[in-house]
């Protein structure tokens, strides 16, 4: 190796061990949580290049705190001053202008952001994430690093004129945890009193879409039990994981979904292996907080056999989004007197969803595009003939109207022939577990 590189080696040793104790220290006052994990960091120090004086460099998989090479943590010759900052973006921040607050020229910016792999990514900052600069004496930038999230973080570590990148992933530790919940007045309300924040329960309603109504068929009474994983960096909470398992019983009727990977691709399949994602959603609606409380407080509109209305009225707040009901083809975005804004879609030879009374479509849908399941087509109105808010529904079966709720629909993908004996002994120890902890809160109740 050329002696010449020698000092700027260990320049970059000692900046990245500053960094390291910086940033460990940092995060045991910063109560907005560990953006990164101490062995992260060490095994950017491990596996950063200019560290290999000896000529091998150290692979990232075994350059944990342990095997961290020797001479790393030899004194060294003195080293030029170094300054590290954290910052945390604040609203109305771009890179441009942290940039230029931190004292760093819009070059240095220009040529991390223009470095790949991961440059192109610093153009996603938002507020409450973070950024580490470390600078030395000239103040020029040695390393920067960005936290997109609690578990990642992307390093930047500067190379001649450029800056090398790479992407650090922590792997949390998953714990199970159970909530159940009974409705009285919503499913949000019964959830957060069950403890659930509202984006597992949204990831709840997600997954029984196909088989409930979340918008008219909740009632009360109806209950839910759901396994989940809690994650934790060390002793840190950082956020909820998967659903594993989850029942819902409405209006007496029960569904389960248990969570299986095959293929590197996790899915949610009923109990005996059918798919829980059908061709057609059962409301062609945003689900929200919002729209299902609106919903809640009002008589349920019903299937209406009577000519000549023959479809569902969905009330909901004006712009609530709609979304197709399945995959297909737009037949009609247009307007008329009595319909106001409305689409057609087409599923194929056999099937065909209406949505009246848009206030206005979304970007993009018009006549002959495709559209996706679960894609915003447009927004709730009152174009049309009509008094208030809603959106009129229709579905047709080789042009005959019927009740999306009653009528028989294709079945849906089955687990693989090849993973079935692995989603029966899952699916079979999930149930098993939501079933133990439902018990154990019936004997806690004394029931
Ligand atoms: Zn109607």
């Amino acid at each position: 190796m050329n002696s010449s590189t020698y000092p700027k080696s260990h320049l970059v040793i000692a900046a990245l061990l500053v960094l390291f104790l910086l940033s460990f220290v940092g995060t045991r006052y910063n109560d907005g949580g560990e953006r990164f994990n101490s062995r992260d960091v060490l095994q950017s120090v491990a596996s950063h290049p200019p560290v290999t004086t000896s000529g091998t460099p150290p692979s990232p998989e075994n350059a944990d705190s342990q095997t961290l090479p020797e001479q790393v943590v030899q004194p060294v010759a003195p080293e030029p001053e170094l300054r590290i900052k954290a910052v945390t973006v604040k609203p109305g921040d771009s890179l441009a202008i942290i940039f230029k607050r931190e004292g760093f020229s819009p070059r240095q910016l220009h040529s991390l952001v223009t470095s790949e792999p991961l440059g192109p990514r610093l153009k996603d900052i938002f507020p409450g994430h973070e950024l580490v600069f470390a600078s030395n004496g000239a103040g020029d930038l040695v390393s920067f690093e960005y936290s997109p999230g609690p578990l990642e973080t992307l390093v930047f570590t500067r190379n001649g004129k450029n800056f090398d990148s790479r992407e650090l992933v922590a792997q949390p530790s998953r714990s199970i945890a159970y909530r159940n919940g009974r409705i009285d007045h919503s499913l949000f309300v019964a959830s957060q009193r069950a403890g659930l924040d509202d984006a597992l329960t949204m990831r709840l309603a997600q997954i029984f879409q196909w088989d409930i109504d979340f918008v008219l068929d909740i009632r009360k009474g109806d209950e839910f039990f759901v396994l989940y994983e809690d994650l934790y960096l060390g002793d840190e909470f950082i956020g909820h994981g998967r659903i594993l398992a989850a029942e819902f019983v409405n209006q007496d009727e029960r569904f389960q979904a248990v969570y299986f990977e095959n293929d590197d691709h996790g899915d949610y399949y009923a109990p005996d292996g059918a798919s829980m994602r059908k061709a057609f959603l059962r409301a062609p609606l945003e689900f929200s907080r919002i729209s299902s409380n609106f919903n809640l407080r009002r008589k349920h509109p019903i299937w209406k056999r009577t000519m000549p209305h023959r479809g569902i009225d969905y009330v909901a707040p004006q712009n609530t989004p709609i979304l197709a009901a399945g995959d297909g083809k737009v037949e009609k975005a247009s307007r008329t007197e009595a319909n106001g804004n409305f689409v057609i879609l087409r599923h194929g030879e056999q099937f065909t969803t209406k949505y009246l009374h848009m206030s206005k479509f979304a970007r993009g849908v018009r006549m002959g595009r495709s559209v996706e399941q679960g894609q915003v087509i447009g927004y709730v109105g009152s174009t049309g003939w009509a008094t208030a808010p809603h959106l009129h529904y229709e579905f047709l079966v080789d042009g005959v109207h019927h009740n999306p709720r009653t009528v028989k629909l294709p079945n849906a993908t089955p687990v693989p022939a090849a993973h079935r004996s692995a989603f029966d002994s899952s699916s079979t120890r999930l149930l098993t577990t939501l079933e133990q902890y439902k018990n154990q809160i019936d004997l806690a109740l004394g029931q």
